[in-house]
């Protein structure tokens, strides 16, 4: 199952544990969310804006390079303060 991420923000959707929060149970492929579903985070970015998690280049701005794996955990964290 594949990643999602928001340009954004770096929220990132990831198929595979959905999003409970947000309506979609896990295994919710990404083509199946609502068009018009914004970034839980950022709610600046709809479904649309997305990017697959491979096609990401970070916004070069601290020149940090932050790794999948990394991101992956940041959204899981992100899950358990809801
Ligand atoms: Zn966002």
């Amino acid at each position: 199952m594949a990643q999602f991420i928001c340009p954004n923000c770096e929220y990132v959707y990831d198929e595979e544990k959905g999003d409970p929060r947000e309506g979609w149970p896990p295994g919710t492929a990404f083509a199946d969310i609502d068009p018009d579903w914004t970034c839980p985070d950022c709610a600046v970015r709809e479904q649309v804006d997305f990017l697959p998690i491979e096609q990401f280049e970070r916004n070069d701005q601290d020149g940090n390079v932050i790794s999948a794996e990394t991101l992956a955990a940041r959204a899981t964290k992100t899950q358990e303060q809801a």
